[in-house]
């Protein structure tokens, strides 16, 4: 087997590992399973790329997008890689030539939709074959309390038992501690070390401020960003469109998104502001996701996010170009205790209500925080950093009030 260095250089040509890369490399190429958590971007790809061409045999990867497995065969071929996938989009001879190649020990990597790696024929023929490892991607769809749970990752805890010798690498970009405790039981990875990390944003500047006159703050905010293109997002499909509405009656171009609008409006919408330099766009959460304009730079929030998870990643849209990018929580009493209520009426089994209490107390703590905003967010994650002298309670730390002199005053009087 070749040593990942050289794999790096000379199928990749990259001249050096990122961030954690190489310590994961390592942990699968040592036959170990890893847990992987670092942002989109970070290159979670070559973490299990990497120990398939360095191992002997073919590694099967599980994604749940069609599209997505294809751009990376696509991708690895040009480099040289063997690799190739199965999918009920291709035809039935382009399947039976990719495994035949992974009978004969000539692929590195197969690429397999999980329902497609579920049927028994298909575990049958894997009985029979060299494995390198599994790596599952968008690990986080394995669980119900992540963001995006799909039931046909659900199954995929029997590789654990069918194939205990094959590492398993789980990779997602947004786990929190309770999604990340729950892939590990799944994927029985307990055994297996977990890589979190690379979740600064260090160009992002954090602001957070108690919501009082809402739309006057907001306009505050976004009149300073001097014209620049911006996301707001808002809890309503109606309330984005007073908000647009509002903030073009005040001289900021704004544009409405929700799912509820026309899909040609929609389209327009997004368009424009993908083309057009220094749109607003008022908008749901139902924005954001595919949206890769890298000049965003400003994220307001009118009314708070979930969690602290749907948080970074609706802030994580502003900056992608690193340049310096801002954003304000307007954060109210009122909307955690709608929140609340909300989550009491729903019809959830009570241990989903606690733990939707329990992702709603973390975004409290994180908006009345008095200490740097980022190490809150990052603590959230897994990861660190130190003060970052790039959020309001580092660059204006707030007043304490110290209780002892007040109680003092208050007893001498
Ligand atoms: P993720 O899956 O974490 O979103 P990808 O694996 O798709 O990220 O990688 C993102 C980009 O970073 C890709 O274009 C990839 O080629 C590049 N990349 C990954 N690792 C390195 C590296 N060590 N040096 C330079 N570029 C890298
Ligand atoms: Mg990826
Ligand atoms: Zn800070």
């Amino acid at each position: 087997a070749d040593d990942p260095q050289k794999i790096l250089r000379r199928v990749f040509g990259f001249s050096s590992f990122r961030g954690l890369q190489e310590a994961v490399v390592e942990q699968v190429c040592a036959g170990g399973h890893a847990l992987v958590v670092m942002p989109t971007g970070s290159g979670k790809s070559l973490c299990y790329q990497i120990p398939a061409i360095a191992r002997p045999g073919t590694a099967i990867v599980v994604s749940p997008l069609i599209a997505l497995m294809q751009d990376q065969v696509a991708a690895l071929r040009e480099l040289g890689v063997r690799a190739a996938t199965l999918n009920s989009a291709q035809d039935a001879e382009l399947s039976r030539q990719a495994i035949r190649a992974m009978q004969q020990e000539e692929l590195d990597l197969l690429y397999v939709a999980p329902e497609r790696l579920l049927m028994d024929s298909f575990l049958e023929l894997l009985d029979n074959c060299r494995l390198s490892l599994f790596a599952i991607d968008e690990a986080h769809c394995i669980s119900e309390w992540g963001h995006d749970f799909r039931p046909e990752y659900h199954r995929l805890g029997l590789l654990a038992e069918r194939f205990p010798a094959i590492p398993r690498v789980a990779l997602t970009a947004t786990a929190d501690a309770p999604t990340r405790r729950d892939i590990i039981d799944r994927l029985a990875l307990h055994d297996g070390r977990d890589f979190l990390g690379g979740f600064d944003r260090p160009n992002i500047r954090y602001g957070v401020q108690p919501k009082t006159t809402a739309r006057r703050q907001l306009l505050d905010f976004v009149k300073a960003q001097g014209g620049e293109a911006g996301i707001v997002y808002c809890l309503s499909r109606a309330r984005t469109e007073e908000v647009a509405s509002w903030l073009t009656d005040q001289g900021i171009s704004a544009l409405p998104y929700h799912a509820g609008l026309a899909p040609e409006v929609r389209a327009r919408h997004q368009e424009r502001f993908l083309k057009e330099p220094g749109l607003t766009i008022a908008a749901t959460i139902a924005f954001g996701m595919g949206i890769d304009k890298p000049d965003v730079r400003f994220v307001a929030h009118l009314d708070p996010p979930r969690s602290l998870e749907a948080y970074y990643q609706e802030t994580g849209r502003a900056g992608r170009d690193g340049l310096p990018a801002e954003t304000l929580l307007l954060f109210g009493m009122q909307d955690i205790a709608q929140q609340r209520r909300m989550i009491e009426e729903s019809n959830a089994p009570d241990a989903r209500k606690r733990l939707e209490h329990r992702k709603l107390d973390a975004l409290l703590g994180y908006a009345e925080t008095t200490r740097c905003r980022r190490q809150v967010l990052l603590d959230y994650f897994g990861d660190s950093c130190e003060a970052c002298g790039n959020c309001d309670t580092c660059l204006s730390p707030p007043q304490t009030f110290d209780g002892t002199v007040a109680a003092q005053k208050a007893l001498s009087t």
